[in-house]
């Protein structure tokens, strides 16, 4: 009945399985070996084809942030250049290393880090700089590359929102310095939770591999050949930050599905643009979605529009929204006095509104989200 139907909730964001992914599990389930093993090897295999360069897959994306982060030798002491307007998790991994994590303000006409407040933070502690591709664009990545030369800086760029996007027709992953992904249960491929870190520093795989398993030394290819190490030595502080043989097997299936579920995210944003696009009281990310695979669609609304309003009438619709993000440098935790204000951030938070988006989606539900949208914003 089309009056129910209606009423069908649109989720801002999901996982988003099919039989393929089932099958998969239960092929592992019925193996009996869910650590870590052939299958880990194998998704890793996978990336590493993908982005042409080396993998090592861990338990969350924040583990590949923390793990990166100490492979290349920052910790204590250390400071770390990192956008505010972001998910806690990339402070969280930066602190996790004993480095403190040093709030940047935004450009506001990208959402990524603003490179001249960067450059006013520059200590003679700064270490490195971690660049968050938000909502999969990559800002002005050739400058945070130039920027991190001059100051001779690693980059770890948080690229959890970026899987599969490119920048002049090459993946983010492929170049640069370390890129980590997030493979949570609503990324743009999920292994239920996960991450990676790629890059071409043999020193930095060679160090995360070993400390995603506790620090003991080259447990890694004993495990990918069903064994283990009994005789051993540990000479650094490790984690238990491995990948299982399940997560494995569903990241390896969605890996293998991204290319629909890649153009299907970019279908859906750019019908986004195409609704939106004459919309007086909100702004776009100008983000093009031939070279971008969006995990989330956010807007910038007018100064003048109640957000919460907003949120609540789309909500009576059955259309949930979200906040990407509650900035870092307003957290209890993260909060420094003696810094200098954030004013972009500052600014343009209380305006941000994200609108659903996953591959579950159609886009005749993108149209239901946008005649709701333009009613409550007019
Ligand atoms: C999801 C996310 C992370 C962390 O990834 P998890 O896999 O959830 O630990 C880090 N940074 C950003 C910007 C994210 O969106």
């Amino acid at each position: 009945m089309d009056s129910l139907d209606s009423k069908k909730l649109i989720r801002l964001s999901k996982s988003c399985i099919n039989e393929a992914e089932k099958k998969a599990v239960m092929k592992v389930l019925d193996a009996e070996f869910l650590g870590m093993g052939i299958d880990v090897n194998g998704f890793e295999k996978s990336l590493s084809n993908y982005f042409e360069r080396d993998v090592v897959c861990v338990s969350t994306g924040t583990a590949a942030l923390q793990l990166a982060l100490q492979a290349a030798g920052i910790g204590k002491n250390d400071e770390v250049l990192v956008q505010s307007l972001t998910y806690v998790a990339t402070f969280q991994a930066i602190s996790a290393t004993g480095a403190k994590p040093i709030a940047c303000d935004i450009d506001p006409s990208t959402f990524c880090i603003d490179i001249k407040d960067a450059e006013k933070r520059i200590t003679k502690n700064t270490k490195a700089i971690m660049p968050v591709h938000y909502c999969g664009g990559v800002g002005d990545i050739e400058g945070i590359y130039s920027f991190a030369e001059n100051y001779n800086l690693r980059v770890i760029e948080d690229a959890a929102h970026a899987f599969g996007t490119s920048f002049k027709n090459k993946r983010i992953g492929s170049f640069g310095d370390i890129a980590c992904f997030s493979f949570d249960g609503i990324k743009n491929i999920t292994s239920g939770e996960g991450g990676c870190i790629v890059t071409n520093d043999k020193k930095v795989t060679s160090i995360a591999k070993d400390i995603r398993l506790l620090g003991v030394e080259k447990d890694t290819e004993k495990r990918y050949s069903g064994s283990r190490s009994w005789d051993f030595d540990v000479k650094t502080q490790g984690w238990r930050y491995h990948m299982s043989n399940i997560m494995a097997a569903i990241g390896s299936t969605q890996l293998s599905n991204f290319n629909f579920s890649s153009k299907k995210r970019q279908e859906l944003a750019k019908h986004y643009i195409e609704r939106l696009k004459n919309c007086h009281e909100i702004k776009l990310i100008p983000l093009n979605y031939d070279d971008v695979v969006p995990h989330i669609f956010v807007v910038e609304l007018q100064d003048k529009i109640d957000r919460d309003q907003i949120r609540k009438k789309l909500s009576d619709k059955n259309i949930q929204t979200g906040i990407h993000y509650k900035p870092n440098h307003w957290l209890t935790y993260y909060k420094d006095k003696k810094a200098h204000p954030l004013s972009n951030t500052d600014r343009v938070f209380g305006r941000l509104l994200t609108l659903p988006l996953h591959t579950d989606l159609e886009v005749s539900d993108v149209d239901e989200v946008c005649n709701h949208f333009i009613d409550a914003l007019i």
